[in-house]
């Protein structure tokens, strides 16, 4: 099972260095847990026993981009991982399909493993249209890869409306929706591609959720903000 710790934009300097130290030593197998620092603290992490992510990527390569960071200079601080098209980014800064398909080429290209996130809306999801909504955002980002490519890529749905809110889809919601995910990635691209929940995940419900057939691991947010809790669930 897949873990991923996505810290977002929290964290004064101290505070990373401190969440870092608390992280070393703890002899995981290298692909179990993957932390997305900012990307300002990324060097503050030695990945043993553990992997690092960064929470996004710049879709260009080098150069004149102020304020972007590339996916090679993600690479040359040990970045194996990248989260691409999370909700925060697609409605915030407005992020569309066809650049989130350029970051994950960006990616690839630097054998970095894009993490796809995926979900609908609360009113998608009210007017029936969460699978719709889901797999045209897969779709849309993945046409044009190869199948190497494509088995490089994991998938994360989260529905945006489990965000940050403590609200959590049924299980057998979450298992029906990646099932779907599943049957149609490889119905078009004959690819098994590992999908994660996320959206909400904590101490009181990452039990049950475990529980899920189909589910190859989580995406946590909020709960992940504290060294204790990622070290109760990784018991
Ligand atoms: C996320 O931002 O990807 C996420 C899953 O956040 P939270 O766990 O706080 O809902």
């Amino acid at each position: 099972m897949l873990i991923v710790l996505n810290h977002k934009m929290n964290f004064l300097k101290e505070e990373a260095l401190a969440y870092a130290k608390e992280m070393e030593g703890l002899f995981l197998k290298e692909d179990q847990l993957i932390i997305c620092p900012t990307y300002t603290y990324l060097p503050f992490f030695e990945p043993i026993g553990y992997s690092l992510g960064a929470q996004d990527v710049s879709h260009y390569q080098n150069g004149a981009h102020t304020g972007n960071v590339s996916a090679s200079q993600l690479s040359s601080l040990s970045v194996r991982y990248a989260i691409v098209g999370h909700s925060e980014r697609r409605l915030f800064e407005k992020e569309t399909s066809e650049l989130i398909h350029e970051k994950m080429k960006e990616l690839l290209d630097h054998h970095i493993t894009p993490i796809l996130c995926v979900g609908e809306s609360l009113e998608e999801k009210e007017r029936g249209e969460t699978l719709f909504r889901v797999m045209q955002e897969i779709e849309e980002s993945l046409q044009g890869f190869t199948k190497d490519e494509l088995e490089q890529i994991i998938i994360a749905y989260e529905p945006v409306w489990a965000i940050g809110t403590g609200l959590v889809p049924k299980e057998e919601e979450i298992d029906r929706v990646i099932k779907r995910i599943k049957e149609q990635v490889f119905h078009t691209w004959q690819i098994e591609m590992p999908v994660l929940y996320g959206g909400s995940v904590n101490q009181n419900n990452i039990s049950s959720l475990r529980e899920i057939p189909s589910l190859d691991g989580f995406l946590i947010g909020s709960f992940s903000l504290d060294p204790k809790n990622v070290k109760s669930i990784l018991k």
